[in-house]
């Protein structure tokens, strides 16, 4: 099956004069056109929305659940149809930490949404009073999300809200509708009308949903910039947010670490989704005494790793998911080399494979205050710092405005030791970006603030209510 002739394409795409080119991202050919959604088409799902909530909350948890388990299924079953969407619109191949990986998560954590207990608590019992805590619907919750891992974020979005008797309005990403509106579709198979409608607009859009007075939460993944946004449009409706912003991912390799052992964890922590991911290790710091033998080994995996298109079954990297992000990653790394930096391996596009082709490159012999360490790449590049002193090399670790994850590389106690003392909504130790449906996740400083997953990750989308009897 190829993806021009998959049902659930031609169920989420729309005439050619009415949509917006899709192009795949490979390639640059249209792979399909998608709806254009308006301010009007807006108002009319929030409206939606906002009928559909009462009867959704009243199914209570055991029935809304239920219902989620069987949207689960769908996904899982529908799981090859989506992958390919997802590899042709983002980019990311098939294989690998790829497309059908992406796929799969969906439907887990939906089904881990439907499972999670969340009872009532005790706060406070005496003998003549009791104080319980509740979580109860919010309303309407607008799920707004990016590009790079487009329908699984969208679904860490979508799913604890609606377990947790909210009705919901996605907006995908201008660059990445498909992908989103193709899960909501399987989803949509088994859930009653108006309890969550996808809203394919673009920015415009995105800021009138944020700032809609009958929005109850934003649950949003994005830039800092357009995070700030958001706070800014919550003053006037008071939404609830959860802010799942950029990261700068420091990793600290410790004096005396058996390199050949972390070798292919610290490339994939860096590479995973050609290095388009938020949690994605984005520099990395290396003590003298096993630099070199680092920058060897992750250099050597650099230019192995087969490079092509999504849907190509060899590929494990793929192509820069559109044309701004090429241009940020080329112009990084060009401004590294004329600052000297040494470019181990890679260092340029690959046009032959197609336009937004960059092959994985290591940097070496970089310093801090270069863009290329300082700023969030988001593409397949690694810059790798030098350090001497472990105090020094935690404080240029901490010195950024992003904190959304960190890893130490090393002998696991010392490593421990330094995890402490990182600033960072998660510090992984031997690992670099592994995520979990029951693991809390969110950053600290500019990556923004909440938690998503687990238990927390349905108070995020409940309001607290307290009975005192
Ligand atoms: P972006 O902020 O440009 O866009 C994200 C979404 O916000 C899109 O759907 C967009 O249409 C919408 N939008 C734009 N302006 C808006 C406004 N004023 N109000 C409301 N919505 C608006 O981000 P992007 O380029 O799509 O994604 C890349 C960024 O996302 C990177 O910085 C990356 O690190 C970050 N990211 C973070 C996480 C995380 O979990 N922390 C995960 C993935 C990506």
């Amino acid at each position: 099956m190829t993806a021009q002739t998959s049902t659930l394409l031609d169920a989420i795409t729309v005439a050619t004069d009415q949509g917006r080119a899709i192009p795949d991202a490979a390639t640059g050919e249209i792979m399909g056109y998608a709806p254009v959604h308006t301010i009007a088409d807006l108002e009319a799902a929030i409206a939606g929305a906002k009928a559909a909530q009462a009867g959704w909350a009243a199914l209570g948890h055991e029935e809304r659940s239920e219902l989620l388990r069987r949207a689960a299924a769908e996904v899982e079953a529908g799981g090859e149809e989506l992958a390919r969407i997802i590899a042709q619109e983002q980019g990311k191949p098939l294989n690998g930490l790829g497309a059908r990986f992406e796929a799969a998560g969906c439907h887990v954590w939906i089904r881990s949404a439907a499972d999670t207990p969340l009872e009532p608590e005790v706060v406070f019992e005496a003998e003549d009073t009791r104080s319980e805590l509740h979580y109860v619907p919010l309303g309407v919750v607008a799920a707004i999300s990016p590009w790079n891992w487009p329908a699984l974020i969208a679904i860490w979005q979508i799913a604890p809200a609606l377990r947790m008797g909210n009705t919901v309005v996605a907006k995908p990403s201008e660059y990445t509708p498909l992908s989103v509106l193709a899960v909501i579709e399987l989803m949509n198979r088994h859930l009653p009308e108006g309890v969550l409608t996808g809203i394919a607009g673009d920015r415009e859009v995105g800021a009138a949903i944020a700032g809609h007075p009958s929005i109850d939460k934003v649950m949003f993944t994005g830039s800092t910039k357009t995070g700030r946004e958001i706070v800014k449009s919550s003053a006037n409706n008071l939404a609830r947010l959860t802010l799942e912003l950029g990261g700068n991912d420091a990793g600290i390799v410790l004096p005396g670490t058996d390199v050949t052992g972390i070798a292919e964890k610290l490339f994939w922590g860096a590479f995973i989704n050609t290095g388009q991911t938020c949690a994605a290790l984005k520099r990395l710091y290396v003590h003298d005494s096993v630099y070199d033998e680092v920058v060897d080994q992750l250099s050597a995996l650099a230019s192995s790793m087969p490079l092509g298109p999504g849907l190509n079954e060899d590929s494990v990297l793929g192509p820069l998911s559109n044309k701004q992000q090429f241009d940020i990653v080329t112009n990084l790394v060009d401004d590294a080399r004329s600052r000297g930096a040494r470019i181990v391996t890679g260092g340029e596009a690959a046009p032959e494979l197609g336009p937004h082709f960059y092959r994985a490159t290591i940097v070496a012999d970089i310093e801090d205050g270069a863009p290329l360490v300082d700023e969030e790449q988001f593409g397949p590049v690694l810059p790798v710092i030098r350090y001497t002193d472990l105090d020094d090399v935690i404080a240029r670790a901490n010195n950024s405005e992003q904190a959304l994850g960190a890893s130490v590389w090393g002998d696991p106690a010392e490593a421990r030791k330094v995890a402490e003392r990182i600033e960072s909504g998660t510090v992984w130790i031997n690992q670099h970006g592994t995520l979990n449906p029951m693991v809390p996740f969110g950053g600290v400083k500019g990556s923004g603030y909440g938690l998503e997953f687990g238990a927390h990750g349905l108070k995020a989308v409940a309001a607290p209510k307290v009975i005192t009897t």
